[in-house]
């Protein structure tokens, strides 16, 4: 270990606001700080602002602008269309279909609603975290007012088949929601050719800045209000605009854009020759997921007989930032509900890290991540009190 070097490999927890849309930013706290709603020329002048990213946005998932609403971020987006849903169809039915997999701003706020009366069917995932689109359409009955299946998972980057999802949603006429924060640059979004009806996205996955996202609700729908209040956002999400972080977005929208096949290239080809180098180099670990169909910088890797949290303090001691699960579960001592999903192994998936690379990540930063991880990865497994030549395992 002699050089030090500070290495991000975290990219699906948040990633680092890039330096362009940092300045695009700027202006918009000292300077042109008027307010969106005031009709002088420095509120025009914001509200033009708002108009921009609202374009920006759109064309990243081929919307139209009046088709995004800015929410304080991803959770926020997912919170909004399950309350709305929820409240907008509760004369038609009760019933959610969604996954065993989804990000706990989904989970979390579906389990809050089964205990207000919402019937939630959680459809299961096979041993590589993919779900069956059959399974959707047998869970659908004539209660069923919404299917919401995540498009990228965020634990172990599987991208779940959202055409085929809403080709049956549409079929049944059913709403169809993804989460889509993990997706957002990382994969080709279409609503229109995916047949989406909500998708949250989020600006801080993107190079953007935290606290912003945004839903994109089709044209003509129309779900009750979360946040209640004034007339911005088209009169559907009330309270002063985060100009500056709006902004950001649409400018990081925009370099999503531009630069998709370059960044997918380049996030997936580093990311591989990690995947390369570990099962080369350390003996005894697993990939989880599956390779086919998974976000362009994930990587999922159980390490046997050792605890990820330790990896992950370790290397944090090397300056290296790796996530244990996901990120949100980290300060908890649940193992993931992904990876449960899996099948996995509670033993298993407490020796479980995952790796994201992204636009920053270079070929020396992989490789001082796997020298460390090597001696990190021996020395833990030295003084851990199982393996497999410690007579039990
Ligand atoms: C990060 C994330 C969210 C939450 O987005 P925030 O902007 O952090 O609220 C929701 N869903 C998925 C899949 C995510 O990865």
């Amino acid at each position: 270990m002699s050089e030090l070097r500070e290495v991000y490999l975290d990219y699906s927890a948040t990633t680092p606001v890039k330096e362009e849309v940092f300045r695009e930013m700027v202006p918009f706290f000292c300077e042109r700080y008027g307010n969106p709603s005031s009709l002088y020329t420095p509120g025009l002048d914001a509200k033009n602002a708002l108009d921009k990213a609202r374009n920006q946005v759109a064309q990243l998932i081929n919307a139209d602008d009046k088709e995004i609403f800015f929410t304080g971020g991803g959770s926020e987006a997912d919170n909004w269309v399950l309350y709305g849903v929820v409240e907008a169809f509760k004369n038609k039915g009760n019933h959610i279909i969604s996954t065993v997999t989804e990000h706990h701003a989904m989970i979390h706020t579906l389990e809050y609603l089964e205990k207000h009366g919402v019937e939630v069917t959680y459809i299961g995932v096979d041993s590589e975290g993919r779900i069956n689109p059959k399974d959707i359409e047998e869970a659908i009955t004539d209660k069923t007012i919404l299917i919401s299946v995540m498009m990228v998972n965020n634990e172990i980057g599987t991208l779940h088949p959202v055409k085929e999802i809403g080709e049956i949603a549409k079929k049944h006429n059913i709403l169809f929601h993804t989460d889509g924060v993990q997706a957002l640059g990382n994969v080709a979004i279409d609503v229109k050719d995916m047949g989406i009806d909500f998708l949250s996205m989020s600006a801080h996955k993107i190079y953007g800045p935290k606290g912003v996202g945004a839903l994109y609700i089709r044209k003509g729908l129309r779900i009750p209000n979360l946040i209640h209040g004034g007339a911005q956002e088209m009169g559907r999400r009330a309270g002063t605009e985060n100009v500056p972080g709006i902004v950001g977005f649409g400018k990081a929208a925009e370099l999503a854009r531009v630069n998709f096949d370059a960044h997918v290239e380049h996030s997936s080809k580093l990311r591989d020759y990690l995947a390369d180098r570990i099962m080369a180099e350390i003996p005894d670990v697993m990939i989880n997921g599956t390779m086919e169909n998974r976000h362009p910088g994930n990587l999922n890797v159980t390490f046997k007989y050792i605890e990820g949290e330790s990896i992950l303090l370790m290397l944090d001691s090397r300056r290296i930032c790796v996530s244990t699960g996901s990120a949100c579960s980290s300060k908890s001592l649940k193992p993931s509900h992904v990876l449960s999903a899996l099948g996995v192994s509670d033993e298993l998936i407490h020796g479980t890290v995952r790796f994201t690379t992204g636009d920053f990540t270079t070929k020396e930063d992989i490789d001082y991540v796997v020298e460390n991880l090597k001696e990190v990865v021996a020395w833990l497994r030295d003084v851990s009190p199982i393996g497999p030549d410690k007579g039990w395992n």
